[in-house]
């Protein structure tokens, strides 16, 4: 494994590097990436990021964003320049099943791998890896890399400074989330000193909503929640025909499982979703409840104690019904 210096020794020559994130990257994904891409372009590397599929239009005003590249949508070039990378930064992720079709050609590729990343269970692809399960966020890390690992404080520019806060404000809940520690705080501080308008991005990422997206989500309250009170339990589901009728895009669900979690004494809530493909499963929790655990023993996924996910092959129904013969299972922790 190779150390922080012997990184740093590496990244003092011009080099071709590949920076990556997870399928569908929300804003630390993003953000993350983002401000590692303005850090390395500034000392004149030739940069590619690359991600695996869209990502939410309530990220589309993020600083940079013109250069980031859809794997699907030119996949030879992307091939190329993953396959001649000297050096591929993988960033909130660590098992690569996350970077869907970019899996074979970052597995395949001799570049040095870096993971930076906050999440449980590395799967051990990696060459470097600055790692720590209990960060809020990747942006957090990318942040200690710079100006701890790096030792170049110095270098945060206002673009930087813009992605790096909003992976920190969208992976904490808006500084809501038990992960919000004082070193948050104090790098939040330093972020706005460093250019990040705080009250700007707020306004970018949380008022953005189309009429349809907020009509859906008064639908979706109305008529899909269910809310199984001797488990303190919530669950929201979306239909095939739901999704269709509101001409639902990527993004329009994010944040839609923290309504039900909000129903006071709701200590676990759900939100299920019948994309097609395949059904994708969000689990949030209050507390020792761990979503972790139950996504990996039913829904083939994980992710960190109070914020997981995970997906099936089976029906709506079938999904729906696991989810709540599990139930019982942690009734303890659920109703402690
Ligand atoms: P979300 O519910 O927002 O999709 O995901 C919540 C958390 O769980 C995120 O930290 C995400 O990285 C993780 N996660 C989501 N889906 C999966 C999955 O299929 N497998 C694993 N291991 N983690 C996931
Ligand atoms: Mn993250």
């Amino acid at each position: 494994m190779l150390t922080s210096e012997q990184l740093k020794t590496l990244l003092s020559e011009p080099k071709r590097i590949v920076i990556t994130t997870h399928f569908k990257p929300d804003g630390d994904a993003l953000g993350s990436s983002l401000g590692l891409f303005y850090w390395l372009k500034a000392y004149k590397h030739d940069v590619s990021l690359i991600v695996p599929s869209d990502f939410p239009s309530f990220l589309d005003w993020l600083p940079g964003l013109e250069h980031v590249r859809i794997y699907t949508k030119e996949v030879q070039e992307n091939q190329k320049l993953i396959a001649d990378a000297e050096i591929i930064f993988c960033l909130d992720f660590n098992g690569l099943s996350r970077i869907h079709d970019m899996a074979v050609p970052v597995e395949n590729a001799t570049g040095i791998k870096c993971m930076i990343d906050h999440h449980l269970e590395p799967q051990g692809f990696h060459d470097y890896e600055y790692w720590d399960p209990k960060a809020a966020a990747t942006a957090q890390l990318i942040f200690r890399f710079i100006t701890a690992e790096m030792q170049d404080a110095g270098s945060i520019s206002a673009d930087m400074a813009t992605c790096l806060y909003t992976g920190i404000m969208t992976d904490t809940g808006s500084f809501r989330f038990r992960s919000t520690t004082s070193e948050i705080h104090r790098i939040i501080a330093s972020l706005i000193d460093c250019g990040a308008q705080n009250w700007a991005i707020h306004e970018l990422i949380y008022n953005s909503s189309s009429e349809g997206r907020l009509k859906f989500l008064g639908y979706c309250l109305l008529n899909r929640l269910e809310v199984f009170p001797e488990y303190n339990t919530a669950m929201i589901y979306v239909t095939q025909e739901d999704l269709k009728s509101f001409e639902v895009i990527t993004g329009d669900t994010e944040g839609l499982v923290n309504y039900a979690l909000s129903i006071k004494g709701i200590r676990l809530a759900a939100l299920i979703i019948d994309r097609k493909e395949q059904i994708k499963l969000s689990l949030r929790s209050i507390g020792d409840v761990p979503c972790n655990e139950i996504c990996k023993t039913y829904f083939n996924g994980g992710g960190h104690l109070n914020a997981s996910g995970g997906n099936s092959h089976d029906d709506l129904q079938t999904v729906i019904n696991t989810f709540k013969s599990a139930l019982p299972n942690y009734k303890e922790i659920l109703t402690k």
